[in-house]
C-alpha cells in the first residue's frame, strides 16, 4: 500500500520534472531532493527502494535521528531551513551532504569558526530571499552577490556550490516566476566562482523554477502526501 502509493507519487514528480527540464534543454539535468519534514523513515525507507537517493530535512534534531536509523543506506542528506546558533555543532558533527540555507554572513562567520577548530569543510548554498518577505530567510537580491564573494574570501571552510530560493508565497504565477528568474540572475552572475547549483522549487511550483533555470528542487508534501 505505502509503497503502491509512493511510487505513483515519486513516479507523477519525476515525470513532471522531465517534461520541465525538456522544455528548457535537453541537457538541463535536474536534482531531485524528497524532503521528509512531514513523513517517517518507514516512507524514506520505502523511497530509497523505489530508487530515490538524495533527501533533505529542516530540523537538526530529526535530520540526525533519520542519518542514525537510516545509516545502513547509502542517501544523501541536506539540510534546509533556519539553523539556530546552538544546533550548529550538531549539524557540523553529521556532515550533511549540502547545507541549504546558508542566510548571513553572522552565520557564515560562526560555521566557518567551529569548522575550522575540527578541521572540517561544509557546502553550502547561499540562501536569497528572492521574494523580499519579512517572513524569509536569506540575504538580499542586491547584496546577494557582494555576500556571496566575501563569505568565499573569508571563510574558507564554506564551501559554496551556488544558491537556493523559496518562492513568492502567493497564488499569482507572475509574482512567483519573478523571484525565481531574480535567483536564477544571480546565480547566472556567480557562475564565475564556480557555482553550479541553483535550488528552487517546492511542490506547489517546481515546474515553473525548472522553467526558470533551477536544477534542484525540495519536493515534501507531494511526494509524501
Ligand atoms: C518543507 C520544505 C520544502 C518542501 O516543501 P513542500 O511544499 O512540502 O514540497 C522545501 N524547501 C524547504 C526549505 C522546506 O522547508
Amino acid at each position: 500500500m505505502l509503497k503502491e502509493k509512493l511510487r505513483k507519487n515519486l513516479d507523477e514528480v519525476i515525470w513532471n520534472i522531465e517534461e520541465a527540464r525538456i522544455s528548457v534543454s535537453e541537457h538541463h539535468i535536474v536534482k531531485l531532493v524528497a524532503v521528509g519534514k512531514y513523513s517517517d523513515e518507514e516512507s524514506i525507507k520505502t523511497l530509497y527502494k523505489l530508487g530515490q537517493r538524495a533527501f533533505g530535512e529542516n530540523q537538526v534534531q530529526q535530520l540526525e535521528s533519520r542519518m542514525q536509523s537510516l545509516e545502513e543506506l547509502p542517501l544523501e542528506w541536506h539540510m534546509m531551513g533556519r539553523l539556530q546558533s546552538n544546533k550548529i555543532n550538531k549539524l557540523i558533527e553529521l556532515r550533511p551532504t549540502l547545507f541549504q540555507s546558508l542566510d548571513s554572513l553572522k552565520l557564515a562567520q560562526a560555521l566557518n569558526q567551529r569548522l575550522e577548530a575540527r578541521n572540517q569543510t561544509m557546502s553550502c548554498l547561499l540562501q536569497i530571499n528572492s521574494a523580499n518577505e519579512e517572513s524569509k530567510a536569506g540575504v538580499g537580491v542586491y547584496e546577494a552577490e557582494d555576500i556571496y564573494a566575501q563569505i568565499i574570501e573569508s571563510y574558507p571552510q564554506l564551501r559554496l556550490k551556488g544558491v537556493m530560493s523559496i518562492g513568492t508565497h502567493t497564488q499569482d504565477k507572475k509574482e512567483i516566476q519573478k523571484s525565481f528568474e531574480l535567483t536564477h540572475k544571480i546565480y547566472d552572475n556567480l557562475k564565475k566562482y564556480n557555482a553550479t547549483i541553483c535550488s528552487m522549487g517546492m511542490s506547489s511550483d517546481y515546474q515553473l523554477a525548472i522553467q526558470c533555470g533551477s536544477n534542484l528542487v525540495r519536493i515534501g508534501s507531494t511526494i509524501f502526501k
